[in-house]
């Protein structure tokens, strides 16, 4: 028997040229193999006599090659292989085009396994490109549910299928790693089992139970990792920060009045900043809810304690616009900010790039107060002189690992605010996030104007190029987003550039558009922002990189391109971009798709103006899969979790209650222990 980590090669019929394929899909062990699940199933489980067939069944049987030969049709180059198979009840003829080796490999005589659907041919029924296999090695092309695994042109359904029916001896070689109360308890199939069942189910019952073993395992684990990195944080000491009375007059001198929810969140903060445990809360509020002052009266009364503060924002574009507000909104009580990312180093009492290592001198040595960067702040070379107060924004950009990075082993350990503009429900965001604090912020600023959502079928076009023609006139912005269109352009670069162009030159030929994706240079970036909220660029044409945080109050219309591409959530994102201001905006969600099931999705948009509604639209239409997409997006592989259901959610949250019951510590599970920290974290 092959051992887990054998490497594939191994396998009869693995050259170098196939194990470069295999590699090409991220497979290079049995034990990758094993873990490579079908994505889906054809079931050809129903052996039916011959005589009994009835026409667009999708049925295999067993019979006879009566007769089988290939000729070239009239049509050049096809060539068309025609077999007579016959059972004990009668014969059907079967016809395939262009596969002349089948005829060399079976021969008249031979026992085998048709499976595939039933078409009319001119002679009655027949079966067009049947998948063939002999009765003597049977059972995994046909016959059953037959898996189909996520592949690429070059490898064959058939290929790995052979190849994973030979590893399968293997299967048992895999540990089960949950504590066998929570098997029990949950009554969840044994590891192995499960993965067995997934590549050889026997019924689609057996199926649906190996599913739910592996997505209990994926979110568990990771509930786990979240509870885990909780408790030794709870467990640690922080310094308690007192409420400060300047805070009070920060808050008076701000240009309008905190709303009740920003009051509420703001308090429930100062509240926890005062304990000597540290903070560990999430702050949920809507895309332009005001989260952004939130934090920075939370750095304020971190920093007038003499203590740093760090937030920690996905994009260079969110830092420096946090950095732009936040060093204004501080700067008259001489706080000084700096801002820290890739392609800017700057503190807020000089115009200038000063050097990076400059800045980090000054962290080090405690002159700067406040902190803004992305991941370039998770740099080793990044110390603090005393940092008491860790804010991440869009936290569901990072992985878990990310967000503790700042935390660190610092002692006294800084508090944790994680902000998030995903309103996610709270079983859910238990689950993920483990057992964390939540404030949210439901309502919006007063005097927005609501934004009207549209949907653009293919015949409004013109009259869309048209408003946005209008709102440019009148001094305002337009953001255009393209999504993904090919695999291969995973930036959406080519998308985008190409619809730039095409929009430049035979729509608004006269107006200048900008041009916004993730593979422009910070400088670049930052020009192209400049120019559009300027106005000497007033359209953009944008990836998905628009999505987090920005803040242009001129702009009124967000149009979205395909928007059935993207997810609710994310289109709901977008649409915050725009309704900054007390101008009337417009969202057009510009779609060529005529499915019925996309176009519902995306009137719900034009129904629902508030997060929290979507949210919930979505999770009784779609399960939470989408949800829980968002909330980790892109960065933690989740290959399961759209299979959960609430059930699951809940189940999950007992079987971490149980063990921790039976032992606080686990110190019983050390394997678990280990899964858990081992999640894979894929930054992108
Ligand atoms: P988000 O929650 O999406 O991060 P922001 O913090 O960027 O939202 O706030 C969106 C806009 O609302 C900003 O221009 C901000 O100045 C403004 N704003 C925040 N709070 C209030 C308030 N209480 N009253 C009026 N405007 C506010
Ligand atoms: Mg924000």
């Amino acid at each position: 028997m092959l051992l887990l980590t054998s490497n594939l090669t191994e396998l009869k019929g693995v050259g170098p040229t196939v194990a470069n394929r295999l590699t090409n899909l991220g497979l290079s062990t049995v034990n990758d193999l094993l873990w490579h699940f079908p994505s889906r199933y054809e079931d050809f489980s129903h052996l039916v006599n011959i005589a009994n067939l009835k026409l667009g069944e999708r049925i295999t049987v067993k019979g006879k090659v009566q007769l089988i030969n290939t000729r070239r049709s009239w049509k050049r180059r096809l060539t068309i292989t025609e077999a007579l198979i016959k059972d004990n009840t009668g014969s059907i003829k079967a016809i395939w085009f262009n596969t002349p080796y089948l005829a060399t490999s079976i021969k008249p005589g031979a026992e085998v396994m048709l499976a595939g659907t039933l078409t009319a041919g001119n002679y009655g029924l027949q079966m067009e490109h049947p998948t063939i296999e002999a009765v003597a090695t049977s059972g995994i092309h046909t016959g059953r549910l037959v898996p189909i695994y996520p592949s690429s042109s070059l490898l064959s359904q058939r290929l790995l299928r052979n190849l994973i029916s030979h590893c399968s001896p293997s299967i048992n070689l895999i540990k089960d790693y949950l504590p066998i109360e929570i098997i029990s308890k949950f009554k969840l199939l044994p590891l192995a089992k499960a993965v067995y069942c997934l590549h050889f189910p026997a019924t689609l019952a057996e199926l649906t139970a190996a599913r739910r073993r592996v997505t209990f395992d994926e979110l568990f684990l990771i509930h786990l990792k979240s509870l885990l990195a909780r408790k030794s944080i709870k467990q640690t000491k922080a310094e308690s920060i007192p409420f400060q009375e300047s805070t009070k007059q920060l808050v008076a001198a701000l240009p309008w009045t905190l709303t009740a929810d920003q009051r509420q969140a703001t308090w429930e903060i100062i509240k926890d900043l005062g304990k000597p445990s540290p903070m560990y809360r999430l702050l949920q509020g809507d895309v332009g809810s005001g989260k952004t002052i939130v934090a920075g009266i939370a750095s304020f009364n971190c920093v007038r304690s003499n203590l740093q503060t760090a937030i920690l924002a996905p994009t260079e574009i969110l830092a420096q616009q946090h950095f732009n507000t936040l060093s204004k909104l501080l700067a008259p009580w001489s706080i000084t900010s700096a801002l820290l990312t890739r392609g800017h180093h700057r503190i807020s009492s000089s115009k200038e790039n000063i050097s990076a290592s400059l800045v980090k001198e000054k962290i080090k040595s405690g002159s700067i107060d406040l902190v803004i960067g992305t991941q370039t702040l998770l740099q080793s070379s990044v110390e603090f002189k005393k940092l008491g107060l860790v804010i991440v924004d869009e936290q569901h950009r990072f992985g878990v690992m990310e967000r503790q990075a700042l935390i660190g082993n610092r002692t006294p350990a800084p508090h944790l605010l994680s902000m998030t503009a995903t309103p996610i429900p709270r079983s859910l965001a238990l689950t993920l996030y483990g057992d964390l604090d939540i404030s949210v912020i439901k309502s919006l600023p007063p005097g927005r104007l609501p934004i009207t959502t549209k949907l653009i079928l293919p015949n409004e076009r013109e009259q869309a190029y048209k408003l946005m023609q209008q709102e440019v006139a009148k001094g305002n912005r337009v953001f255009i987003v393209c999504p993904l269109i090919e695999e291969s352009d995973n930036l959406g670069v080519r998308a985008a550039t190409t619809e730039h162009t095409r929009l430049q030159k035979n729509i608004f030929p006269s107006i200048k558009l900008g041009l916004l994706h993730g593979k422009l240079s910070s400088k670049e970036k930052t020009q192209v922002m400049n120019e559009f909220k300027t106005g000497q660029a007033p359209i953009l044409i944008s990836t998905s990189v628009i999505e987090v945080g920005i803040d242009v109050p001129e702009a009124t219309i967000m149009a979205v391109e395909g928007a059935e591409r993207f997810g609710l959530a994310q289109l709901h994102q977008f649409r915050g971009r725009i309704g900054r201001s007390e101008r009337p905006s417009v969202c057009l969600l510009m779609t060529d798709s005529n499915k019925p099931n996309s176009l519902e999705r995306l009137k719900a948009l034009t129904k629902y103006s508030d997060g929290f509604s979507l949210a919930e639209f979505d999770l009784s239409h779609r399960g939470p899969g989408d949800l829980i997409g968002q909330t980790q997006s892109g960065f933690l592989k989740l290959r399961f979790a759209e299979l959960a259901d609430f059930a699951l959610l809940k189940t999950i949250r007992d079987a971490a209650t149980l063990i921790f019951n039976i032992d606080p510590e686990l110190r019983r599970w050390p394997e678990l222990i280990n899964k858990a920290g081992t999640i894979d974290f894929h930054p992108e």
